[in-house]
Order: structure tokens, then sequence, then C-alpha cells
């Protein structure tokens, strides 16, 4: 087969952009939760590669045929499991443009507009979301887009690590004295991110928790200082804006100020709940965030741009790209040694990387930053009526604060009725909700946030919850 022709490109291009249009519009339909079974869709596969090309129309009919019944619809306005991945028509065709440019945007020179833009819109979001102004890339911080907030993460402690041991561990390995901080709520991203950086789990410590899940502070001093008398080297805290298991808040000024006090790298974790501040109303969730070294939210979980997209910030990029930067021969170039550009290979794991921007760039065109704001707001009104009907439920209760679009909510008759109710709502098709473990109990998690939810998505998602409880009880 030879190379796909411009004009074949078209035709089927639009083929494509036709069909995820239509899946646009059926996929409230189609049962959210996938019903393959392990080694399905393997076993439907022809067992080896097509020795001569395919026609295009036969591998695009096998999408619907082969693959789209192992697919979990993500996009699905009843998908209220996990934390939403929400997509929108900006990003989707921005993520298009990127694919058909091509382009490696690992230093400036390799293409200008991608890491200009990268720049430029990153600053933006600083101001969308009423982040402190020193993240922004004018004075010595700067934001980047990783592929994901573990990626962050890891970063941050790279950086972290490096701070704390005068920049030596990249020259020595890792020294068995640097301690991090996470509580018991963090995301296990941290953990990973603790065990590829070298300091092995024993030198993590996960603080304990408030009643509302949040991390003590008090807690998180005496440990320290306990470590510290140990002659150990605190080098790093993670703290998190609306935890994954309940949306918890970390009490960021608190967490700050010890961060401060004891010279340790404060990162704060803001995977999803940090969309919140594109509305003023739930700014207060980032209050303190100023005391922070790095911060990371997901454009690819709920701001409607499709993964990957993660906006990661540092208050002193020096940091970062000396942990992370070694220039061979053969990356040298004129703009890197002028001092003038930004390479961002320095500011990530990876070298190459894709021009992601342009999708971020498109949506926030796209909705305007009101846009954006209302239908955020939208989830989190959605998710409060939600919280509502759980607390004037005689049958259920809600298991932790929902302080934004993330409700905890579990049936009053135990652990093994809950994990049979999910089970039995699961399985119908309808809705995706999944669970976790709060204070030992099982407790169900219905998040909003995918594009297409609206009231009705949620009246229905509450009746057939209600209906499964009852049916389980008859
Ligand atoms: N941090 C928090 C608080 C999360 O909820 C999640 C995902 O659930 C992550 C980090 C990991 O996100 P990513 O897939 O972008 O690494």
């Amino acid at each position: 087969m030879e190379h796909m022709s411009p004009g074949e490109f078209r035709k089927w291009g639009h083929a494509v952009v036709d069909w995820i249009a239509v899946y646009q519009q059926r996929v409230e339909k189609l049962p959210v939760l996938s019903r393959a079974k392990p080694g399905e869709i393997r076993a439907s596969l022809p067992p080896v590669p097509p020795q001569t090309g395919e026609s295009f129309e036969h591998i695009l009919a096998d999408i619907d045929r082969l693959i789209l019944p192992g697919i979990t619809h993500w996009q699905s306005p009843n998908f209220f499991a996990f934390f939403p991945s929400n997509n929108s028509g900006p990003s989707i065709l921005g993520d298009l443009l990127s694919s058909g440019l091509g382009i490696q945007g690992m230093l400036w020179a390799t293409s200008p507009a991608c890491t200009e833009l990268e720049t430029h819109v990153l600053d933006w979001v600083v101001d969308m979301l009423g982040l402190p102004q020193g993240f922004k890339s004018a004075g010595q911080g700067g934001g980047v887009i990783q592929d994901s907030a573990s990626s962050a993460a890891l970063c941050a402690l790279l950086a972290a690590r490096e701070r704390a041991t005068g920049f030596q561990t990249n020259e020595r390995g890792c020294d068995g004295r640097l301690i991090a901080y996470t509580s018991t709520q963090t995301h296990s991203s941290v953990e990973k991110a603790v065990k590829i950086a070298g300091l092995g789990r024993n030198q993590l410590r996960s603080i304990e928790v408030d009643d509302r899940y949040a991390m003590r502070a008090d807690a998180l001093a005496r440990q320290i200082a306990l470590d510290r008398a140990a002659g150990l080297q605190p080098c790093f805290i993670a703290a998190t804006v609306a935890t994954t298991s309940s949306n918890a808040i970390d009490p960021l000024p608190e967490i700050g100020a010890i961060a401060r006090k004891e010279g340790i790298w404060l990162h704060v974790d803001g995977a999803m709940g940090g969309t919140a501040a594109l509305c003023p109303e739930f700014r207060w969730i980032h209050e303190g965030l100023e005391l922070a070294d790095s911060y990371c939210f997901n454009p690819h979980k709920w701001m409607f741009t499709n993964f990957d997209c993660d906006c990661f910030y540092v208050a002193d990029r020096a940091a970062l790209i000396k942990a992370l930067s070694i220039l061979p021969e053969y990356l040298k170039n004129q703009a890197t040694e002028s001092g003038a550009v930004i390479d961002y290979r320095d500011w990530q794991i990876p070298l190459g990387r894709r021009f992601r921007a342009l999708k971020l760039w498109f949506v926030i065109r796209h909705y305007g930053v009101e846009g954006l704001c209302k239908h955020i707001r939208r989830h989190i009104e959605l998710a409060q009526q939600f919280a509502v009907w759980v607390r004037q439920s005689s049958e259920f209760e809600l298991m932790a604060p929902a302080p934004l679009n993330l409700v905890c909510f579990a049936h009053r008759d135990g652990d093994e009725f809950n994990r049979r109710l999910l089970d039995r709502i699961n399985s119908t098709g309808d809705l995706y909700l999944t669970h976790t473990l709060l204070s030992g109990r099982v407790v169900l998690r219905l998040c909003v946030g995918q594009t297409q939810t609206e009231l009705r998505h949620v009246e229905n998602a509450w009746r057939q919850i209600r209906e499964a409880a009852t049916a389980i009880r008859a």
C-alpha cells in the first residue's frame, strides 16, 4: 500500500470526524461500563498482522465491530466513576492539529511556537484560576504541560531532592536520610514518585488526617521534628487540593508555614479539584498556595481538554531545570546558548514532547473564561443537589464533606450491602460509579464532571441507586 494521499486523508478525515460526532450523540445510550470479559477483545483480533495494506473503510468499520465492545464510555453523561476525563470539540480538534503538524517541541528551536504558546497559555491559566503570580514566567517561576499529575509530582520531588542535597544526589546517588511526607489520603502517584526517585518507601511518611480527611498539620510538624531528631532530612511535602477518595482539601496555610519554616519543598496536587478555582467563589481551595514551591492540576480531568494535559507550575524554575538538565552535544543550538529561550525538555522526564498547548488554547478560546466557569459551576451544583438528596434520605448517609463535585455516600445497611449495591448498579450499564474506603468503611463515590452531564442524568442516577437498594432488600 502507498502512503495515504492528501485527497484520501481529507475523505477519511471527514469520515472519522463524522464518526466522532455521531459517537457524541449516541454515547449516552451505550452501556457505560464495558461488558467485555478478560481476553475477549484480543480473541476477536486477527492473530497476525496484515501482510498487505487494508482499505481505510475496512479499518474504520472495525472500530464499531471490534473496539467499541471493549470501551468503557468515559464521555457518557452517565459516567460518575473515579474522576471525569472530559473532552470537547475544540480540544479534540486541537489534538488533531497537533498530530497533523507532527512536531517535536523538546527545544525552543525545534518549533518556537510550541514552546511560546505553552508558556503564554500557562501564564493565562495562572490568572484564570487566581493562582499566585509567582508561578508566572515573567518572574522566577513558570508553567509547563506535563502528561500527568504523576509526572508533575515526580518532577517536583526530583527538584526537591536536588535542592535539599545541594544538587548532589544527581552526582552521587540518593541519600537514605531524605524524607518525604504525604497524608494517608494522598494519591498513590506520590508514593510511586518516591520509589522512582530512589527514596524508598521507608523514607515516606503517611501523615494522619482529621475527621474531614484533610492532612493534620500538627501531626506533620510532630513527624518532621521526630525525623530531624533521628538525624534524617525532610525534603518534600505533598499536599492535596481535593483528594481522590473524598475531595478533602489539605490546610495549605498551616502546611505551607511548616514547609517554609523547615525549608522543605511543598508540592500541591490539585489534579481534579484545582479546576474549581476558575470560579471566584471556589478560590478558597487554594488559600495558602503562595507558600508552595510547585503546583499542578489536570485540565485533562475536569477542564474539557482530553488526556493528556497537566498544568505544572514551579515558583523557582531554576531548581527544576538544574535538577533535570543534561545538554548533550547533539542538542546544542544557538537559541539555547543565548539563554533567551525556554527548552521544555529540561522541565520534564522525557526528551520529546507533543504540541499539547494547542488543545488547551483551543478550549480556552472556544469557551472563554466565563464559559468554562459556567460549566464547572453547574457540575458542582449538580453534585451539591445529589448531596442534598442523600442528606434527606433515611436509607443513605453522606460519608464525607462534599465541597466540590464529588459526593461520598453509603447505604446504612453496611459494607457488604454497599458492595452488592455497586455491582448491581454498574451491571445495568445505565451508569457507572466507583467506591473507596473511608475510615475502613465501603463508600460509594458519585463524581460529576462529564461534558454532557445534566440534571436529568443525576436525577436518573439517584433513582436507579434507590431502586437497586430496594431490589436487594426485597
Ligand atoms: N492526584 C490526584 C489527587 C488524583 O485524583 C489523580 C487521579 O486520580 C492523580 C493525582 C493522578 O493523575 P494522573 O493520571 O494525571 O497522573
